[in-house]
């Protein structure tokens, strides 16, 4: 069995940002030479998400006004967390949206359905943050 690993690094400039990281993690299985197996993507931060959903700006904003809903990042002192940081909204955000994905790798291919793609989710940015892609197969 091969196995491959990898750390994307992102910096984001904004606090909050959707980003399409397809292209990227298909680079990493082009790199891994791996044909059939599985391909894990996860976020390395407890404030970013990995999720798979369309390729859409209108989704994407409505997933930042639904979060905005679930999770308002103000009054920050609305949380507990924010004692000593201001990102408590950042969290629950992740929670909602994932840590990570896995996909099949078929014929040298990430496996997906018509409209799925990889995406991170930055939910306290400004600052360096990894993903990790995990190959394993043959
Ligand atoms: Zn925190």
């Amino acid at each position: 069995m091969k196995s491959y690993r990898k750390e994307l690094w992102f910096e984001v400039k904004t606090r909050r940002a959707f980003i399409n990281i397809t292209p990227q993690v298909e680079q990493c299985l082009r790199e891994s030479g791996i044909r059939e197996g599985l391909l894990l993507v996860n976020a390395m931060h407890i404030t970013a998400s990995v999720f798979i959903n369309d390729d859409e700006a209108g989704l994407h904003h409505d997933y930042e006004v639904w979060l905005e809903k679930l999770a308002p990042h103000e009054p920050v002192a609305q949380y507990r967390h924010n004692s000593y940081e201001d990102n408590a909204d950042a969290h629950l955000k992740r929670q909602v949206m994932g840590r990570e994905v896995v996909v099949a790798i078929t014929d040298g291919q990430l496996d997906f359905g018509t409209w799925e793609r990889i995406f991170y989710g930055e939910f306290d940015g400004r600052r360096k943050k990894r993903v990790l892609v995990k190959i394993i197969g043959e």
